[in-house]
């Protein structure tokens, strides 16, 4: 413990970000206690058992469920692997289906090592080949330059500009914050069906201005040492936020689950307004000298805090800015694996990750269908079966069952103006499983149960208000220097001693750690005397 006089700290959520924050402040000798609603760690980065109603032990990560993001220097600063954390690459990485044309089967497939990648893609020319390689060499580039300062919330979308331009990546530069995926592509390519399986890799839509930061952010991923390799984690992503949880109470941190806050008491001295008090769900009240709130910002304005003349501004913008697009996940608890099509045309042993893209047409359709509050005619699904290659997360009594997990990658976070209804879920499941019957016919008869994470459960379940995978969207209207509230530095809020440390602060969402860590930083720089600082917090 090396700070002297230690301060207390609450942090809201134990979402992974929150932890992390928990962990590095611990390490410094803050007080630190970390308060989740729900009787399981870890928000949106969590591993459930979710089919025991039918009698089966299978595991999931409920919502995210791909590894890659987290930053390394993080997971060695807080012996993550010590605490059980052990990410995996699968082999193959992935396969792209596309629609068939003139009934040939079509896709592209990357193994994981050795091995060429393939592509069978009708319209695809030997200059297309070429440019598809010098594409992805570019967005590798890009993200090798910009991952580094995700630690350091000082980086402008000016600044990304100049350095993209100065290591000569003119194009991306031109496009990054300013044009579309798409447009990018057709600088490297001419294939539309090539420009369909890349759109796969941007989040959001790819004819949209930000979805070329979208591919770049998810270029950041790293497995294993292998710069750019999306992986899976044993024991489900949860073991991420277990590791996380470990490392926080090793240092000291108390972790409270099944303590939902329900207001911040405010009081106002000197003129000055400072939170107080945190109100538990049972009434009681519990000072702290600091609030730290991993949440998100439309649970801490929105529910939290109570409306003053302070907060108004960011109420306001929070109102205007209400995301329109949501995301969600489905489980399927199978009989038996199944069979797809195309993979067992080509002898594929479906590990890795199973994309099913829809014709570039599609999603430029629905990127207009979407934010209007509809759901896409042709659903862009990325697909996989971890009980596959992790047998701690299938039922060792019933070693055939497998569980196939569905990322419906974009659905309207209201439909037609309306927060989503049972029924919604049920029509997201219908289409789900109509998609996946293109390449497995037979899927419906093998599916035992299904458990569906659509924005209503993200909403009800996993306490998300704003109902954005990241907590705020990733276009650069909130991207870098605007990643901030409404008047306030980076994690910063009008209150003295409230600070916010979710997806939606900089450096933006996924399962990096990034924002707790920077979080923590701040926050040492700013209370502790610096001489004292612990190796873990000094770092970055
Ligand atoms: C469908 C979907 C798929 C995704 N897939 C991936 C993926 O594969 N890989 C990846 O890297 N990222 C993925 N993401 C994004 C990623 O999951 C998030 O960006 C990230 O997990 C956010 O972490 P966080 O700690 O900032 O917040 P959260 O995980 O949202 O944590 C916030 C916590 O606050 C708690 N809380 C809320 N209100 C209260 C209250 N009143 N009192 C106490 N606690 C409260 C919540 O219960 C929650 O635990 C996905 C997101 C979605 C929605």
């Amino acid at each position: 413990m090396a700070q002297s006089q230690a301060k207390t700290i609450a942090i809201i959520g134990g979402g992974h970000n929150g932890l992390t924050a928990a962990a590095y402040l611990a390490a410094q000798g803050f007080a630190v206690e970390v308060f989740e609603k729900r009787d399981i760690i870890g928000g949106l980065c969590v591993t459930e058992v979710p089919f025991s109603k039918c009698g089966s032990k299978v595991k999931v990560s409920s919502v995210a469920s791909y590894f890659g993001m987290m930053r390394k220097e993080i997971m060695a600063d807080l012996s993550l692997e010590d605490h059980g954390l052990k990410p995996y690459l699968t082999d193959p990485i992935e396969i792209v289906l596309l629609d068939s044309s003139a009934g040939e089967e079509q896709f592209s497939f990357t193994p994981r090592d050795g091995g060429e990648a393939v592509a069978k893609i009708a319209s695809a020319t030997a200059a297309d080949k070429a440019g598809w390689q010098a594409f992805w060499g570019d967005i590798q580039k890009a993200a090798a330059l910009i991952y580094p300062r995700y630690l350091a919330p000082d980086l402008t979308q000016s600044e990304i500009v100049e350095l993209l331009k100065k290591n000569g990546l003119d194009k991306i530069a031109d496009h990054i914050f300013a044009g579309s995926l798409v447009d990018l592509l057709k600088q490297y390519l001419q294939s539309a069906d090539l420009m369909a399986v890349a759109a796969t890799c941007t989040p959001g839509f790819a004819n949209l201005v930000g979805s070329v930061f979208g591919c770049i952010h998810h270029g950041t991923a790293e497995t294993k040492g292998e710069f750019g390799a999306w992986g899976q984690v044993f024991g489900g992503m949860g073991a991420i936020t277990e590791a996380l949880a470990k490392a926080a109470q090793a240092n000291g941190a108390k972790i409270h689950l099944g303590q939902a806050i329900k207001r911040l008491v405010v009081s106002k001295i000197d003129g000055v307004e400072k939170v107080s008090a945190i109100e538990l769900a049972d009434g009681s009240t519990r000072e702290f000298d600091l609030v730290a709130v991993n949440a998100d910002s439309y649970v801490l304005f929105e529910q939290l805090l109570a409306p003053t003349a302070s907060t108004e501004a960011i109420r306001q913008y929070l109102k205007d800015n209400r995301p329109k697009v949501s995301a969600a996940k489905l489980h399927f608890l199978l009989k038996e694996l199944p069979s797809l099509k195309t993979l067992r045309k080509i002898d594929h042993n479906h590990k890795g990750v199973i994309v099913m893209a829809p014709p570039l047409e599609a999603v430029v359709a629905a990127s207009t269908q979407v934010p209007n509050g509809a759901m896409p005619d042709r659903l862009m699904m990325t697909m996989a079966f971890p009980t596959l290659e992790d047998q701690s997360m299938s039922d060792g009594d019933k070693p055939s069952q497998h569980v196939l997990t569905v990322d419906v990658h974009y659905v309207p976070a209201r439909i037609n103006g309306q927060a989503w209804s049972e029924a919604d879920d049920q029509t997201l499941l219908d289409s789900t499983i109509q998609a996946i019957e293109a390449q497995c016919p037979e899927i419906r008869s093998l599916i035992l149960d299904s458990y569906v994470v659509s924005p209503r459960a993200l909403a009800d379940d996993f306490n998300l208000a704003s109902l954005s995978c990241w907590h705020l969207p990733m276009t650069p209207q909130y991207l870098f220097e605007k990643r901030t509230l409404p008047g306030c530095a980076h994690y910063e809020t009008p209150f003295d001693n409230l600070f916010v440390c979710g997806a939606g602060t900089y450096p933006g969402g996924n399962v990096t750690a990034a924002n707790g860590h920077n979080l923590a930083k701040h926050l040492i720089k700013k209370y502790s005397n610096s001489s004292t600082l612990t190796t873990a917090a000094k770092g970055r």
